[in-house]
């Protein structure tokens, strides 16, 4: 690696983030491995990718010539330990479980070369925990993309107990060379993005709880009112009820505040089975 200069990656997960990671990295010119526990599930990342390549290319976004370009550069494994050699950044987008990143993030500490550099996805969990089962705390960090990651414009970087400010740099060279436009926010619980974002859809609720005005009519207040693209209650089904209580939860608990308290229609709604737009209804009756 070159000073600040990530050319060649590992994303470990193929799933939603993963496949997203991988295809813009690779788009921006790096030479990636995408790893899953299988081949059929990095195949399926694979496929997801080609799927967005040639909806690009079909839309008249992107030539051919450069999605076959694109695709190229992306290499596929199931054991990102062992395809460390020259790698001057991993990142990781497997389940949201500590236990499941912390042993990654072991195993790929013993074998990784001292230059590279261990970033997760986590979107809530603290990334010093993360780090400390490392012996390189100077060079993890965290780095939360956005879904889907080709199209959203925001990479928020984690500074964890010990990250480097070279790391930071590292990784907001990376970035910016994604296309993205980067923040650098502290290690503390919801980061900046998740701790807002879920603060103002919990206000939402309680004034849909309260009576204050219908779903609707509180999203049109953010959305005319203040520009919002899409007001909080249509974005808590877009990202799922069962995922913002689970998060209001992990505030609260670790914040302490009352805006963080889950109100009592997220609960009820999740326990009845109205998680969002992925199950057809939430606040909204979804198609
Ligand atoms: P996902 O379930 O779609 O994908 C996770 C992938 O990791 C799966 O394909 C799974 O097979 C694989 N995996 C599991 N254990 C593994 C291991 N030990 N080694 C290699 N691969 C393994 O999950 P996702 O939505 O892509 O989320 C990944 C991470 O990104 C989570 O930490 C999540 O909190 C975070 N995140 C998600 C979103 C989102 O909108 N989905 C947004 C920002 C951040």
């Amino acid at each position: 690696m070159t000073e600040n200069r990530i050319n060649r990656i590992i994303v470990v997960g193929a799933g939603t983030m993963g496949h997203g990671i991988a295809q813009t990295a690779a788009a921006a010119g790096c030479e990636v491995t995408l790893c899953d526990i299988s081949e059929g599930v990095v195949s399926a990342g694979i496929g997801k990718i080609r799927a967005s390549l040639e909806k690009r290319v079909a839309g008249g976004k992107l030539g051919a010539e450069v999605a076959g370009e694109t695709l190229s550069r992306i290499r596929t494994g199931t054991d990102p330990v062992a395809l460390l050699e020259g790698v001057d950044l991993v990142v990781e987008a497997i389940p949201e479980r500590i236990e499941l990143k912390r042993d990654l993030f072991s195993r790929l500490d013993a074998a990784a070369a001292d230059a590279t550099i261990l970033a997760t996805n986590t979107s809530s969990l603290p990334v010093t925990e993360i780090s400390r089962a490392t012996g390189r705390a100077d060079r993890v960090a965290g780095a939360h993309f956005f879904n889907p990651v080709p199209a959203m414009p925001l990479l928020e970087l984690v500074r964890a107990d010990g990250t480097s400010e070279a790391t930071i740099d590292a990784l907001r060279s990376f970035g910016e060379a994604l296309g993205k436009q980067v923040i650098v926010v502290n290690d503390t619980p919801g980061f900046a993005t998740s701790r807002l974002g879920v603060t103002l859809g919990l206000e939402a609720m309680r004034m849909l709880e309260q009576g204050v005005a219908s779903a609707e009519d509180i999203d049109r207040a953010l959305e005319l009112g203040y520009r919002h693209p899409m007001g909080p209650l249509k974005l808590t089904d877009l990202v799922g009820l069962d995922v913002r209580l689970n998060i209001a939860e992990h505030l609260h608990r670790e914040l302490g505040g009352d805006q963080y308290a889950p109100p009592e229609i997220l609960r009820q709604y999740v326990a009845d089975g109205r998680l969002g737009k992925k199950v057809g209804r939430g606040f909204y009756e979804w198609e």
